[in-house]
């Protein structure tokens, strides 16, 4: 896994205007049976990637954090949300809650998260690649390929299968 990191930035800048092509055709004629197609990629590709032996999102970039998230969190710590805020989060440039920062507090030295079971609503849902009507999300996916190895495999499965 370290070698398909150190090599994921560059792989991913190859195809970034390629993608980028994709993604506006996508977005312009999306198949009837996305959701169908995008559910199926995402499980097969996460049948064969072990995100413990990765922890890339959680080690360069990390989650925002809802009123929710930040409330369900600090139940979990015992800790009051204010002192949750004060101590792990700061408001970035565009009002959202963040890390202060990253690899993330809560990211063990085994890859584990220690608060996995209450975990931020995106935390759960990263690299987003089984969302409804994925064809919105060509920007984001595009950024995701940088970062995440599985979203950068289910991108080029994707372009081999629909085309646009
Ligand atoms: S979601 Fe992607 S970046 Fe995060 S641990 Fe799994 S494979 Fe790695
Ligand atoms: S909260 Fe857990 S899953 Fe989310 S970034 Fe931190 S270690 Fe990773």
């Amino acid at each position: 896994m370290k070698e398909v990191l150190q090599q994921l930035p560059l792989k991913a800048t190859e195809k970034q205007a390629e993608n980028k092509k994709f993604f506006a055709r996508l977005k312009k004629r999306p198949p009837k049976d996305l959701d169908y197609t995008m559910k199926q990629l995402h499980e097969k590709e996460f049948q064969r990637t072990d995100c413990l032996t990765c922890a890339n999102c959680c080690k360069t970039t990390g989650p925002l954090f809802t009123r929710i998230d930040i409330d369900r969190i600090s139940k979990h710590l015992k800790i009051k949300a204010s002192a949750f805020q004060e101590k792990y989060l700061r408001t970035d440039e565009d009002g959202d809650e963040v890390l202060q920062q990253v690899p993330c507090t809560f990211l063990g030295a085994d890859n584990y998260c220690s608060i996995y079971e209450v975990r931020p609503k995106a935390c759960r849902e990263y690299p987003h690649t089984d969302r409804k009507k994925f064809q919105q999300l060509g920007a984001l996916t595009i950024k995701n390929t940088f970062v995440c190895p599985a979203a950068y495999n289910i991108v080029e499965e994707m372009k081999r299968l629909i085309n646009r």
